[in-house]
Order: C-alpha cells, then structure tokens, then sequence
C-alpha cells in the first residue's frame, strides 16, 4: 500500500478524534469486527477505573531497524506498562525495511494480538521518516513515540502522559539524564544541541531523545506538513504551542548495536539545522563579509608597512596560510549553499520521505 502524506491533510483534527469512540472492551475480548476502536485494557470492574475508559486513548509508535532480539522484551514490558494506564491503547510498531527475523515476528505478534499495528515500510527510509509512517496510521489522542531498543525505558511514559494532561502542554520531550551512550557521542549530542538551540530558537535541551508524547492534533499536523525535512522533534516544537521537557532514564542499548554511523549523524545534523533555519547561510555570507573586511585591512597594513619599513621580501608562506583559511570558508560556503539546494532539489522531485508497503493487524480489529 502506498500513501502519501498529502492524503492525510483532509482530515481534520476534529474528524480524526471524533474516529475515537472510546469503548471499553473486556480484556482479551476482541473489538467489533471492522470497528476503528483501539482495544481496551483493563479488566477492572471497578467504576473509577472503569471511568477512566473516558481518558484520552494512547498510541505509541516505534521504529524498528533489525531490532530482532529486542522487540520480545520491548513488547513485555510496553504492554505492562500500557495495561497499568487503564486506558485503551495500541502500539504501532514500524518495520523500516529490516534484514533480520524483526518482520516476522511482528507480524506474528499482530496477527495475534488486536492492539497491534506493523506497518511494514517498503525500504529503509530512517528513523524519523518511520516515525512519521508510524504517525499516519496511530489513531490515541495522546501519541507517545519510543525507540526499540529500549534505550528509552518504557516505565517513564505514565509520566509523559501525567505532564501531558495536568499540564495541559500539546508536547512533552524527554530529556535524557545519565546517559548511557559513548563519550563522543554524548559530546557529539551536547554540540548539536546547543548549535540547535541557537539556530532554531528552540528551548529543547535534547532533540535526539525519541521519548516523546505528542497530541493527536500536533501528530495531524506533522503529518500534514508534508515536507522532506522529518526531524520530528524540531517539527512538532515548531507546530506546538506550549510544550515542556522531564528528565527521563537512559539505558544502554540491550541488544545491537546503534543504527547511525558518524556519516549518517552529521546528515540529520545538517538537516535539522538546514532545514529549520536559514541562519547557517547567513552565517556564511557574514562570514564572507568579515574575511572580506580582514582582507581590506590587510591590504591597508601591507602598504603603509611597505611605506614606513620597505617592500616585503619574505611573509610568503604567511600568505599561504591566509589563502588556505580562506579557501577553506570558501568551500565550506558553497558546501552550505549546496545544502540548500539540495533541499530545493528533493522538495522538487516531491518523492514521498517514506512508502509503506503493508500495514498488518488482526482480523478482528
Ligand atoms: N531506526 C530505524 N531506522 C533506521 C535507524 C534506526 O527505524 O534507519 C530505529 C532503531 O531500530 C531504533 C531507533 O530507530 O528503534 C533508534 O536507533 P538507534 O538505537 O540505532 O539510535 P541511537 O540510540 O544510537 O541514537
Ligand atoms: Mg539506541
């Protein structure tokens, strides 16, 4: 199956949620065939648990990338998680072209488990893009996003959600404390993050946690905004208006190793800051003005040097080293240039930032 988010920008907010009739279904019983409801969780016959069927419905969406050996722990202990909530809710698992067993064993557990969703994307497109197939199909008011490998401890997301609601914010980030990640990484993050928060204006202390809750209509309008730049987190702090951050738990990755090369970080650095801000290349002409300035004052300096002590025999290596310094801005501008234009060429060409090829669920649902 192939969609493009432009198709998703009919729908309003409002539609989707009315879509959300929230039906309380004994535990293990199945929903109505062909309804859209999510499954319900609890079994209690408690009435102020029971009203809490009135809540707002979850959603969490994960990406997975060869996450194998993860995905039977990370399923276990989400849905404890999600089953203490008492609530209804669902997960959204997002196959994004994995090599390993990952597929089949989702689509075993989807076929078995009606709170399920597996969209199976038809490639490998990214974490981010993977996110936002995942966001296509989630249908909870509150939609929580979360990484495979359970880095992110699935326990923190009642917390999210608490801060969501009491107040009243449209997202809540996760800002990973203790982080259990390799030094150049976490110095790699930290650069990033501040570069980030200069360039975006954003308040966010960590882009890169995965540990999000969103609102339903923030998720419409990521989704809705169909453009190639898909830095989640940047684009839902754009379209929110009050959002927040909580510390939350880091763990090492349990099983794996991490997805991104030191190439495939530097990518989504230059996207996120290329692609939210035009201040790298105002930086560059600004820069090519103060060189410019310099090389004046230079120029100024050598001729009244000349002037009061003589004509420079030596200083030529000197030059050199000035040459080279500029070229080097010089390159880089024409490199951030091509950034740009690079983004013009990809808006242009309009393919899709990720095509799912199969969405699997229970019959039943
Ligand atoms: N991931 C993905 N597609 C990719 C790379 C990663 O869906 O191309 C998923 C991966 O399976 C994991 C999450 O994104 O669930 C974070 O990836 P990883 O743990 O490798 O990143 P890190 O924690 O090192 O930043
Ligand atoms: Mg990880």
């Amino acid at each position: 199956m192939e969609r493009r988010r432009q198709s998703q920008c009919q729908t309003s907010p409002s539609q989707a949620s009315g879509r959300l009739s929230h039906v309380l279904v004994e535990a293990n019983a199945l929903p109505l065939p062909g309804s859209l409801e999510l499954a319900a969780v609890t079994t209690s016959t408690n009435p102020s648990e029971q009203s809490k069927s009135s809540a707002a419905t979850v959603s969490v969406v994960v990406p997975v990338y060869n996450e194998e050996e993860n995905l039977p722990i990370l399923h276990e202990r989400l849905s404890n998680v999600l089953s203490k909530l008492g609530r209804t809710w669902e997960v959204v698992y997002v196959d994004d072209g994995s090599s390993d067993g990952s597929l089949a064993w989702l689509q075993a557990l989807a076929a078995r488990e009606p709170r399920v969703q597996v969209v199976e994307l038809s490639r490998n497109f990214g974490q981010h893009p993977a996110i936002l197939a995942g966001f296509s199909v989630a249908r909870g008011d509150i939609v929580v996003t979360l990484d495979a490998d359970l880095q992110n401890p699935p326990e923190e997301i009642p917390k999210l959600i608490e801060t969501l609601e009491q107040g009243n914010f449209d997202v809540v980030g996760g800002w990973r404390t203790g982080r259990h990640d390799p030094w150049v990484r976490q110095l790699a993050s930290r650069l990033v993050n501040t570069m980030t928060r200069l360039a975006i204006g954003s308040p966010i202390h960590d882009h890169g946690c995965m540990l999000r809750a969103y609102r339903r209509a923030v998720v419409e309008e990521i989704v809705a905004c169909d453009e190639r730049s898909s830095f989640i987190p940047a684009l839902a702090q754009a379209l929110a208006k009050r959002s927040t951050e909580i510390p939350v738990a880091h763990a090492a990755r349990l099983h794996g190793t991490s997805k991104y090369s030191i190439l495939n970080l530097l990518r989504l650095t230059f996207d996120l800051l290329t692609g939210f801000s035009l201040l790298p290349i105002q930086l560059v002409s600004l820069t090519g003005v103060v060189v410019a300035l310099g090389g004046v004052a230079f120029g100024i300096f050598l001729f009244v040097r000349r002037l009061i002590v003589g004509p420079e025999a030596e200083g030529l290596f000197t030059l050199f080293a000035i040459l080279f310094v500029c070229l080097g801005i010089l390159i880089f501008a024409v490199g951030v240039v091509g950034e740009y234009v690079g983004r013009i060429f990809l808006e242009v060409r309009r393919r899709p930032t990720y095509r799912i090829r199969a969405v699997h669920a229970a019959k039943s649902r």
